[in-house]
């Protein structure tokens, strides 16, 4: 009965829609927490960088990002052909912002929005098939951004209200609009509250895309008052953000637009928190968010997928490490990469191809993620020296994952499959530590359980549990436990 419907559903489409083609991509970009540092140089002991005396030119551990660092993010965008739309994941400014040198922090974030204006405009106006949709208008067309913690002065301090206007996002509402990268459809709620969303006209025929862009700093334990006590926001739904959500989501599958959810904070476990606590495994819930909210955005995940909302993934970062988690009945969970090496990473981003699924049963057409790839920056500590140019290089997640060869898109099912053959200690280490440092050589990190060259069981067991119950934090302390 099924064989048959499928085939009569096949042979209407062949005759009649068209639907049987080449799957389309668009080709998106990851990235996330630059932490320009303007004063990286200074000599006054206003760097990030002031405890050393050694500063390579392009940056260093412990560090945020020199103003060359950047730049080179940059060439690197623009050495690479091809269609490109940006997401940007927060964290825009660098660390240690005091309220007498908050300027720093507007410094920073037009500084870096310009250079990433220079990647979408150049791309646009070359002559060769660089624009990110068929028909880009400006360059919203090729650019999204969330905030992140650093982007408020004080640090996490994203005390945001609908009725009153945020001097820091208003100041990026400003910036970013004077260089076309909102749309005013956008201006309202990014400028009081730092949402918004859009969705992407992706092409005749083809399932759009709508990108939702949280702020999700306001639901984090570090979002506190001045008093470093009293919540930043109050209520079950500061500024009706989570709302919005549910009702783009729910907008989403009327018009089936597969939905990409992008925030900083991520709603997961702190894989540095277990990592640095290992003696607290079991006990303890490394969560970044309140429970209130994490509950309550959980569901709202739930529902719409029940509901036959198409979510590709969603996307954070604040951990500066590239982590995945693949739970069942939510959407793809996807840590980012930072630019900023300040936590002994490789500067990185990530190059995502994302490619049309063809209507299937009850599912309708979608966007569905297929090669992923990670760019990073390898001579981190020569560049620069001697004539030194950076070396900027890809690895691919099937290359560096081999046990997930065979698969066509990262969705959930395939990461939680990956966390369990660490569980049961048949994965491959050195590739999820390859993943999260950006860097092969580089598995001296401070992640305690795995500062060994020959990874520890706790190390398997953390990442493994991580793959496969991250973004529950419950669950996580559970899997830690065992
Ligand atoms: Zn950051």
């Amino acid at each position: 009965m099924f064989k048959r419907q499928s085939l009569v559903h096949v042979a209407l489409c062949i005759a009649a829609c068209g639907a049987i083609t080449a799957a389309q991509t668009i080709r998106l970009t990851w990235i996330s927490d630059t932490h320009l540092d303007p004063r990286y140089n200074a000599t006054d002991g206003t760097s990030t960088c002031a405890e050393h005396d050694v500063r390579p030119p392009f940056g260093r551990p412990d560090c945020d990002s020199p103003p060359a660092l950047l730049n080179s993010v940059v060439d690197d965008l623009l050495s690479q052909p091809g269609h490109r739309f940006m997401v940007f994941a927060g964290d825009w400014s660098r660390h240690d912002v005091t309220t007498s040198s908050q300027q720093l922090t507007f410094e920073a974030f037009r500084d870096t929005a310009v250079a990433f204006q220079r990647v979408v405009e150049t791309h646009g106006q070359r002559g060769t098939i660089i624009h990110a949709l068929p028909h880009p208008r400006a360059s919203y067309d090729r650019f999204t951004t969330a905030v992140g913690n650093d982007d408020f002065v004080l640090d996490y301090n994203s005390s945001v209200n609908a009725s009153v206007p945020n001097v820091f996002l208003a100041n990026y509402t400003r910036v970013l609009s004077a260089l076309n990268m909102l749309m005013p459809s956008e201006l309202e709620t990014f400028s009081t509250c730092g949402f918004y969303s859009r969705t992407l006209e992706t092409g005749p025929g083809l399932p759009g895309l709508s990108l939702v862009m949280l702020n999700t700093v306001m639901y984090s334990l570090g979002c506190v008052k001045a008093d470093g006590l009293t919540p930043c926001v109050s209520g079950p739904d500061p500024c009706g953000q989570l709302a919005f959500l549910a009702a783009t989501l729910s907008d989403a599958r009327s018009v089936n637009a597969s939905v990409l959810i992008v925030g900083h904070i991520p709603p997961s476990s702190s894989f540095y928190s277990a990592a640095t606590h290992p003696h607290r495994w079991g006990t303890t819930t490394f969560g970044y968010w309140r429970d209130i909210y994490q509950g309550a955005f959980v569901s709202i995940l739930q529902k719409a997928l029940l509901n036959g909302t198409q979510i590709v993934a969603q996307v954070f970062s604040h951990q500066h490490h590239g982590l995945f988690t693949g739970v069942a009945g939510l959407p793809l969970f996807v840590g980012l990469g930072s630019i900023s090496p300040i936590f002994d990473n490789l500067p990185s981003y990530q190059e995502i191809q994302l490619q049309t699924r063809a209507a299937e049963g009850d599912l309708p057409a979608r966007w569905l993620i297929g090669d992923v790839a990670l760019r990073r920056l390898t001579n981190l500590a020569a560049a620069g020296i001697n004539g030194t140019q950076p070396d900027w290089e890809t690895a691919s997640f099937r290359g560096t994952f081999p046990e997930a060869n065979g698969f066509n898109d990262l969705t959930s099912d395939v990461v939680a499959l990956i966390g369990n053959r660490l569980l049961s200690r048949r994965g491959n280490m050195s590739n999820a530590l390859f993943w999260y440092n950006a860097d092969p050589a580089n598995l001296n990190v401070t992640t305690v359980p795995c500062s060994l060259m020959n990874p520890t069981n706790a190390c398997q067991r953390l990442f493994g549990c991580f793959f496969t119950t991250g973004i529950v934090p419950s669950n996580f302390t559970q899997c830690l436990q065992q």
